[in-house]
């Protein structure tokens, strides 16, 4: 049976079957349709004409919708971790925490309406404004065009939709073309809401007609989330609009020379989850690691042996750390770069095999500049362990690329710690953990060519919002 799409609130279903299969097995995680031409349509036209309404629905509405979007979630969360598993080949136990985090994604998208508020400017500071006061407030810049990735089918979704819903802005959703199918289980969520018709819609379309909508001029606002090259093109192909860019880096983590034996355990540990959860597939997965020389072959023997200790396979087993990639060609991709990078003298520590969509996790060493392992985004279950000699070489290195996600820094050091947080090329510092640390309600974002703008549910209200103010005289 086909799951149905959602247009202006409303269940729909097309002609063109779309066939969502495991990248683990091959087996059929469900069936959906594209969205038709008259209904990306629709759901336009019912986002531009709702925008007033939205915009004035009580606060308590929006909060109301949101929390019930989280209740549900979290009612429905071991089906919903089961169908991102099904979809997108994320082992159960990372579904299950990305299921946790978007409830609390949505909570924080009804806690912040509830908060969203303005403030009073005096003016009277000048002598020509005196008696007149100013009442700023943020209004939505108008209907969002949400585009999501793959590789987190629900709560990156759902940094797309809390915040719109938030600030009563009307959001048109296009899920990743491998993993609608989370995104339109979610549409179900929505549809037990008192949100008006066309609040939102979710529609499974083809790359060229979501280019379409990126020109619609009905769209105001883009908020994308993907890989470098798209995400930039759009915004080159949209310049008068409000476009937000979450994109792809190759973020690094640097071990400082204070770390004791303890320390170092913790460090390789989360190294070794983090560069390899998800098979690499995130956006801050830890790609780079400059440790001190200091410390870096006790980090090394440690990183090498957690690794080590990961369970791959299959990723709806409970135990599974480490499942497929998305599909075979990236797959093939991170073996052609991780073999490139060893013809050119790197040093395989552990790992360096592919079957079919998996690549084995790898450790690599003495991998020379240039390397695409290094310089490009990997998305793959690949680390490279370099060694330094202070931690500012560690941090000019960690700046030595085009991107500019996250960082993350063990150090017990203080004054390390408000280095890194001065110098590092980053959109965040995260001292004492790896950069793939995010808490939802954050401010996240990029710098360089990993992106524009911030999400993290009060970050991307401010995002989706202008100021608008009001002046009264005779105060
Ligand atoms: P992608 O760029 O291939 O696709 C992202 C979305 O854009 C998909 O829905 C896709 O269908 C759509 N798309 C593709 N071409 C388009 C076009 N011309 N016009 C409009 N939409 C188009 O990325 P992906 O492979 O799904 O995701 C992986 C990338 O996402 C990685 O680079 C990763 O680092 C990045 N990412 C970034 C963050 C972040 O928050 N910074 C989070 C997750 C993933």
């Amino acid at each position: 049976m086909s799951t149905p799409y959602w247009v202006a609130g409303r269940p729909a279903t097309g002609t063109e079957v779309l066939e969502v299969r495991s990248p683990h097995d091959g087996a059929l995680a469900g069936a959906t349709t594209t969205a038709t031409d008259e209904d990306v349509e629709a759901a336009v036209a019912a986002a531009d004409r709702v925008r007033a309404e939205l915009a004035a629905t009580p606060a308590h509405v929006r909060a109301a919708a949101l929390d019930s979007v989280s209740r549900r979630l979290a009612e429905r969360s071991e089906e919903v971790a089961a169908l991102i598993t099904a979809e997108s080949g994320k082992p159960l136990k990372w579904a299950r925490l990305e299921v946790a985090r978007a409830v609390s994604t949505f909570r924080w998208g009804a806690e912040e309406a509830r908060r969203w508020s303005g403030s009073l400017q005096r003016l009277d500071t000048d002598p020509a404004a005196s008696g007149r006061l100013a009442l700023v407030r943020r209004v939505p810049r108008g209907p969002v065009l949400g585009i999501a990735p793959f590789n987190f089918p629900l709560n990156l979704v759902a940094h797309k939709v809390a915040p719109a819903i938030a600030v009563g802005a009307p959001i048109v959703l296009k899920p990743a073309p491998a993993t609608p199918l989370t995104a339109l289980l979610l549409g179900e969520l929505l549809a037990e809401t008192d949100l008006p018709a066309g609040a939102w819609s979710v529609l499974p379309v083809p790359n060229e007609v979501a280019a379409s909508l990126v020109q619609d001029p009905r769209l105001p606002v883009v908020s994308f989330t993907g890989s470098v090259p798209v995400g930039w093109s759009i915004r080159e192909s949209a310049p008068r609009k409000h476009v937000t860019l979450e994109l792809g880096g190759n973020a690094a983590a640097v071990v400082a020379p204070d770390q004791d034996d303890a320390a170092l355990d913790w460090a390789a540990s989360r190294i070794a989850t983090f560069a390899m959860y998800q098979a690499g597939q995130s956006c801050i997965s830890v790609q780079r690691v400059f440790a001190h020389r200091a410390v870096a072959e006790a980090l090394t023997t440690r990183v090498v042996e957690a690794v080590g200790k990961l369970v791959t396979g299959d990723p709806t087993d409970d135990a599974t750390d480490v499942g497929p990639l998305i599909d075979e060609t990236a797959a093939r991709r991170v073996e052609s770069w991780v073999d490139e990078a060893v013809a050119a003298g790197a040093r395989v520590l552990t790992g360096g095999s592919r079957d079919g969509a998996s690549y084995a996790p790898t450790v690599l060493t003495d991998v020379p500049a240039g390397a695409k392992v290094s310089r490009e985004e990997v998305f793959g279950p690949v680390v490279v362990l370099d060694t330094v000699d202070s931690v500012d070489e560690a941090f000019a290195r960690v700046n030595d690329s085009r991107f500019g996600l996250q960082a993350g820094v063990f150090t017990r050091d203080l004054q390390v710690a408000f280095r890194a947080a001065q110098v590092l090329e980053v959109g965040g510092v995260v001292v004492g953990d790896v950069p793939s640390f995010r808490a939802d309600q954050m401010p996240y974002g990029g710098v360089k060519d990993s992106g524009t703008g911030r999400e993290g549910v009060h970050a991307a209200m401010e995002d989706l919002t202008e100021e608008r103010v009001l002046v009264l005289t005779g105060i």
